[in-house]
């Protein structure tokens, strides 16, 4: 039960009290704490595992709340810290009648973008296990050299590298520019993780087959695993490859779901049964769709264990 350490941004969502409108015509919001990074973190702790979450939050009532979820859902806050100056992120997001998210982002700069390779706590990432990362804390310096660093330093002190690039396309200053930086890093990953969507962006086709994702595929790489949402999930290894059907439930808010089954896959990962494990990281990634928000919908290892078996 080693620890698992997720770097990158932790945030506010600010989410509309009705559903189907823009943001111009939201009556009103409410807050809902995210970050994919933080999210994977929280998603170990409530499955039982050990999880710390390493980045910047501003030094205000929103950063210092976030520190307290944190904290209030066992994740170690050791690897966070506080800037004097930014504040934390914020973003206003809407699931619009059309379907279409929308996304208004408050990053001017934002605390998380400001982390420093010389404020990483070092002790501490050298502590973990596995050691897992977006691509959104590479947009801007000088959070990107301190990712950088933080990989490498975990990386040479033996952990297990996972990567779920989490394509936010508005942050980034163009398509190929995401494009290029996402890959940048790509060949450092024991395990990636990506969507369809970002398998089609990567590739810059619409084809998502296993020609498709084999050439995502690395020398070093481990694991990788396209996630397909209710169509659940394929996996590839050096020396087999699958795919393991989503489970059948009745998703409101999908928002968390691939967080969910990354954090379950990297506090069960195992190659020898790793259909068995996918099948568990499946279970939390559907249960995270049955309720509104990502953090309050994680699953703990007894909801997992019905969903799987069926109630007793
Ligand atoms: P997000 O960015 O929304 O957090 P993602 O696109 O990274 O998610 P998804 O493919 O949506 O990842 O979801 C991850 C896993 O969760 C899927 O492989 C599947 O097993 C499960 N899942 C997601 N959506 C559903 C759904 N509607 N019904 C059942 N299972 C789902």
């Amino acid at each position: 039960n080693g620890l698992i350490i997720s770097f990158g941004e932790m945030l506010i969502d600010f989410v509309p009290t009705v559903s189907g409108v823009s943001l111009a015509e939201a009556p009103g919001f409410i807050k809902a704490p995210g970050g994919a990074p933080s999210n994977v973190a929280i998603a170990v702790a409530r499955l039982g595992g050990k999880a710390a979450f390493v980045g910047k939050l501003g030094d205000d009532e929103f950063g210092h709340m976030l520190a307290g979820i944190l904290k209030d859902n066992g994740v170690s806050a050791e690897g966070v810290n506080f800037d004097k100056g930014a504040r934390t992120a914020l973003a206003f997001v809407t699931l619009r009648a059309d379907g279409e998210r929308e996304f208004m982002f408050y990053r001017n700069p934002s605390a998380d973008m400001l982390l420093t390779p010389q404020e990483l706590n070092l002790q501490l990432i050298k502590s973990a296990k596995v050691f897992h990362y977006g691509s959104i804390s590479l947009i801007v310096e000088p959070c990107r050299s301190a990712h950088l660093k933080a990989m490498e330093v975990a990386k040479d002190a033996g952990a297990l590298l996972s990567y779920d690039p989490n394509l936010r396309l508005p942050l980034w200053p163009s398509a190929e520019e995401a494009r290029k930086q996402i890959m940048s890093i790509w060949d450092k990953a024991d395990v990636i993780k990506v969507s369809d969507e970002e398998l089609q962006f990567i590739t810059q086709n619409d084809i998502i087959d296993d020609e498709a994702a084999m050439s995502l595929w690395h020398n070093n790489l481990k694991l990788l695993l396209v996630t397909l949402g209710e169509k659940g999930c394929r996996y590839y290894t050096k020396k087999f490859r699958g795919a393991v059907d989503a489970y059948n439930v009745k998703a409101v808010d999908t928002t968390g779901a691939g967080d969910s089954f990354v954090g379950a896959l990297l506090h069960k990962i195992d190659e020898a049964r790793l259909k068995e494990v996918l099948k568990y990281a499946c279970a939390c990634g559907a249960i995270t769709t049955t309720q509104k928000g990502a953090i309050p919908a994680l699953p703990n290892h007894s909801q997992v264990l019905t969903l799987l078996n069926g109630p007793n």
